[in-house]
């Protein structure tokens, strides 16, 4: 293994996580998660589908904001087809994006199934190749090519896609595990196979209907590095995604640093677990969906005990029976709640009552307009949200109220 390769983390929570079936996120749910994600030092978010038209406004909006610092280090990548027409497109519509993944079928079952005539094996190449072009010279800094379905692709033609990606510009390969029917064994084999033959940075993309998705983005990950490439891990914040999900975002993180053997693969040292109970609470909250009792790290169990030899233990030396620290995590501060009476913001607040509720949040407005624009964004905004406005969401509409206003923004 190189000394220098890295294993980073790709984010797709508001890409894969959203496209769920039955659960979705806000625009603004979105935008918070891009900004917990870079307070967490992760290294990129897939933060949508620049071709869907109700994501524009809150793609360029993102994009804005990273402009002005707001959303930065972290990289912010759009997911699209891999076409010419779909990258063109794309770009019609969200003119500042940098970054970018195309996305094309590559087993026999999708390309004889799906595509039905349409696109054969060579077609599929020549697609994926002409759209890089073009991303590239459109002025693209970064593509990384996804092999759609790649756990089921003939490894064959899998490095002869992937070379083709590396010849025509490509930064990375996404090795999808679509349908999640990888095991440790076989996603080790087949990506230390793909990375020597190709040479180029591997993603490592995985689903959960085995229950080995952490396992087998943690094991892909190793191979690209055993193999001298720099690997990328994709995750969803609590594990959402698909079906039975993505990998989980703050696990991944968790078995790279305290996994037996994970000592000697580096993972981006920007990566910071502070913000994990705030992210994963915020997802959940965001998403409607509870965390399980038994979630790594921030599930209620993760750091309880009770039977008699665990909890004497874990009191004489926290080490006997807990692998890492609840304080890493964020974990350890009481959270308080309002028991009296509590004023709130909504749809329908009044100025007396806003006031009230930002002044507790020590956000001050220098006159009487602009508390009325942000009244009424807040107004917008838990229309937007259809769910009560935490106070972070309160902050960033004070905070940024252009920006906010187009986040709000769809027209059909
Ligand atoms: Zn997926």
């Amino acid at each position: 293994m190189s000394e220098k390769n890295k294993i980073y983390i790709i984010d797709v929570t508001d890409r894969d996580g959203v496209q769920t079936s039955r659960i979705c996120l806000s625009k603004l749910q979105k935008t918070m998660l891009n900004i917990y994600l870079n307070e967490m030092g992760i290294f990129q978010s897939e933060f949508g589908f620049p071709l869907t038209r109700h994501e524009t406004n809150y793609l360029n909006a993102n994009l804005e904001l990273a402009k002005k610092g707001i959303l930065s280090p972290i990289r912010l990548e759009g997911w699209l087809r891999a076409t010419r027409d779909d990258v063109k497109n794309s770009l019609k519509l969200v003119p500042q994006l940098k970054h970018m993944n195309l996305s094309i079928s590559t087993s026999d079952q999708m390309i004889l199934h799906k595509f039905k005539g349409k696109l054969d094996h060579q077609s599929v190449i020549k697609e994926m190749a002409e759209a890089v072009k073009e991303a590239t010279e459109r002025g693209a800094e970064s593509i990384g090519v996804n092999a759609e379905d790649a756990s089921r692709t003939r490894i064959e033609y899998l490095i002869e896609f992937a070379q083709a990606a590396k010849k025509a510009g490509a930064d990375r390969i996404r090795y999808c595990d679509t349908l999640g029917c990888d095991t440790p064994f076989t996603i080790y084999e087949r990506i230390k196979l793909l990375a020597e033959a190709v040479g180029i940075p591997i993603e490592v993309h995985c689903h959960n209907d085995l229950g080995l998705v952490v396992a087998n983005s943690i094991a892909g990950a190793k191979a690209a590095n055993d193999a001298g490439c720099d690997a990328y891990i994709n995750t969803c914040v609590n594990g959402m995604g698909e079906r039975a999900g993505n990998a989980d975002l703050v696990s991944v993180i968790l078995a790279l640093k305290y996994g037996s053997g994970m000592q000697d693969y580096i993972l981006d040292e920007r990566v910071n677990l502070k913000n994990a109970w705030k992210i994963c609470k915020y997802a959940s909250y965001a998403f409607g969906v509870p965390i399980p009792i038994n979630q790594p790290g921030v599930g209620a169990n993760a750091f309880a005990h009770e039977s008699g030899i665990h909890a004497d233990g874990a009191l004489k030396d926290r080490r006997n029976y807990e692998l890492y620290d609840y304080e890493e995590l964020g974990r350890g501060e009481p959270e308080i709640i309002e028991t009296g009476r509590k004023i709130t913001a909504g749809e329908y607040s009044g100025i007396k009552g806003f006031r009230n509720v930002y002044e507790k949040l020590e956000v001050v407005f220098k006159d009487d307009a602009e508390a009325t624009e942000v009244l009424e964004l807040v107004r917008y905004a838990n229309v937007h949200n259809q769910e009560p406005l935490i106070d972070e969401e309160l902050k960033f509409i004070a905070k940024n109220p252009d920006i906010a206003r187009k986040i709000f923004t769809m027209v059909p």
